[in-house]
């Protein structure tokens, strides 16, 4: 599909002609930082954003979502899938949503995550400013994102739209798009190559090194002990992960104790009672019980166990969990450089 372009004084109204279609959803500013919220306008269209606090798959997976409702005579879906444009969405984004849609697939297809996922068009966009934390450009690197319906890049005077699927070509016309010139697509080829040179924080080690190293160091509890001495325990770095796709699900009544939902939560493996399992009358079993053994389980996840499923680590370089420890002791690059040099 060919690449077109629209002009800055003309991508207000193409984005307000969406919102007027159906709901788009974007980032915004909240305070000093961003969220993916739905647009009342364009002006709350931040695309100069440059991390969101929760990754865009909460559209998807929410933090609590019923999945049913029920009474004594029956339980119907309580899942109710929304046409949705979703605007603005980073490269490192996409993949994290491109490793869940595998996940969430190729075995027990999940319906209640797919049902919103397959009702989505995503326009990803250019990366226009950096993180501190990020570190996208040395993970993954062979691997494209590929979810996205369309792109979209900032450069002078205007944006390069490239449609990708039919339903991104579909968004053309919302907007006075024109063929791109040769040099507008070589202008935004370049905007987005530049965008990966401009992470503070990288990996200095490939992903197949990292895997073998952290692998081998499954059994030293002292270097794991040392990683976790400050944790907190409180499961931040799994919650804000676009990648983390863990779940619990509970069951609740109403008042009328007969009918009521089952509701899925989003689920932390670092917090202490994760991996705690009943063994009847009373007894409970932590297979996970320290910090340590917790810290290592997020780490072998990461850079090691899904490796061979996704094709890349089962990390995104979004430099998230490193801005939401409190501890500062969740940054990736810093964990795997100690492990590298132990
Ligand atoms: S965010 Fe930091 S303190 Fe909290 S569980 Fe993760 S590593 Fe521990
Ligand atoms: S592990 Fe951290 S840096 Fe990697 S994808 Fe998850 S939140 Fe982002």
């Amino acid at each position: 599909m060919s690449s077109m372009f629209i002009k800055d004084d003309d991508f207000s109204a193409f984005v307000t002609t969406m919102i007027e279609a159906g709901p788009v959803y974007g980032p915004v500013a909240k305070r000093s930082r961003f969220i993916f919220e739905r647009l009342e306008s364009p002006e709350e269209l931040r695309l100069d954003y440059d991390v969101t606090i929760l990754p865009p798959k909460k559209l998807f997976f929410p933090p609590a979502q019923d999945l049913i409702r029920f009474d004594a005579d029956e339980f119907k879906s309580a899942i109710d899938p929304e046409e949705k444009v979703l605007l603005g969405v980073h490269f490192y984004d996409v993949k994290g949503l491109d490793q869940t849609d595998l996940l969430y697939s190729e075995r027990n297809f999940d319906s209640s995550y797919m049902a919103n996922r397959q009702t989505t068009t995503i326009v990803a966009s250019n990366i226009q400013n950096v993180s501190d934390r990020a570190f996208f450009a040395s993970v993954g690197a062979g691997v494209p994102a590929k979810g996205h319906d369309a792109f979209l890049t900032s450069i002078t005077g205007g944006y390069v739209f490239e449609p990708l699927t039919e339903r991104g070509e579909a968004l053309l016309k919302h907007g006075a798009f024109v063929a791109a010139t040769d040099a507008q697509v070589a202008e935004a080829e370049k905007v987005n190559a530049e965008a990966l040179t401009k992470c503070k924080e990288k990996h200095e080690h490939s992903a197949e090194d990292i895997a073998a190293k952290v692998a081998a160091a499954f059994d030293n509890e002292d270097l794991w002990s040392e990683l976790a001495e400050d944790c907190f325990s409180c499961g931040s770095c799994n919650t804000v992960c676009p990648t983390c796709y863990c779940f619990d699900v509970q069951d609740t009544w109403n008042v009328d104790a007969v009918s009521g939902q089952r509701t899925r939560y989003w689920d932390a493996c670092l917090t202490a009672d994760f991996a705690q399992v009943s063994l009847g009358e009373g007894a409970t079993e932590n297979f996970r019980g320290s910090r340590g053994e917790r810290f290592r389980h997020r780490f072998m996840r990461k850079s090691v166990y899904l490796n061979d499923k996704l094709g890349q680590p089962a990390c995104v370089g979004c430099g998230r969990c490193s801005a939401a420890c409190t501890a500062d002791i969740a940054d990736p690059v810093r964990v795997i450089d100690r492990i590298m040099a132990s």
